[in-house]
């Protein structure tokens, strides 16, 4: 089953996809991840995700649908990838259905993570992760405290360069604008299901699992 997290930058979709590759054997396949290991390369091509990162834009349909593709070959992954922060307008999304399809793939699901713009910017400014594990904090909600991995005794709290107050509006602009019509594409298919983001993590989790428990019956 491949799913789509959707939903706007803050929302949870990170987190909820730990949730989902330790329950239900899923990959992530996360965009953003991917393109911030690209900016490790300090090539010219990073220098120019670089700054439309850090300007809340998104980056060309191009480089995102070749980073995708990649990974779409790949067998040890087939018909179990959740799709995070990706697609992110219409043209992905619709190249997101043409890729799928040449790999004889679809999308089963797609989870619609619904939270108030107003806890957004809280939720993002204050997120740190563990430099080692990657375990998620949040300063202001859930402070960073020792990891249960015996490892990261000796981590450092990272944040992402672009989870800041002026980069997140920007961000939510571009999610308003560009993002959000996806859902009515999606809708038009009927695998749009709405989840309740504003609750405890642990909450968001339940309504998630009885929804693909309620699939795969
Ligand atoms: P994320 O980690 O998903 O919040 O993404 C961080 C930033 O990476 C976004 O604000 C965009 O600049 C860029 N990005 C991530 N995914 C995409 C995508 N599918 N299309 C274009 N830009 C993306």
């Amino acid at each position: 089953m491949n799913i789509v997290i959707f939903g706007p930058p803050g929302a949870g979709k990170g987190t909820q996809s730990s949730f989902l590759i330790k329950n239900f054997n899923l990959y992530q396949l996360s965009t953003g991840d991917l393109l911030r290991e690209e900016l490790k390369s300090g090539s010219e091509l990073a220098s120019q995700i670089d700054k439309l990162m850090n300007a809340g834009k998104l980056v060309s349909d191009d480089i995102i649908n070749s980073l995708i593709e990649k990974k779409l070959g790949d067998k040890s992954i087939e018909n179990r990838i959740i799709f995070d922060g990706f697609p992110r307008n219409i043209e992905q999304a619709k190249t997101l259905d043409q890729l799928l399809t040449k790999y004889s793939q679809s999308i089963s699901l797609v989870l619609n993570l619904k939270v108030d713009y107003s806890v957004i910017t809280k939720r993002i400014s204050g997120r740190v992760s563990c430099s080692i594990c990657k375990t998620t904090f949040n300063e202001f909600f859930d402070p960073p405290k020792l990891c249960s991995n015996i490892k990261c005794s000796t981590r450092t709290m990272v944040k992402r360069s672009d989870d800041n107050v002026e980069t997140v509006s920007k961000r939510l602009k571009t999610y308003d604008e560009s993002t959000l019509p996806i859902l009515d594409y999606y809708s038009s298919k009927n695998i749009v299901k709405d989840v309740d983001a504003m609750t405890d993590i642990d909450k968001v989790s339940e309504q998630i699992s009885s929804i693909i428990k309620d699939l795969k019956s």
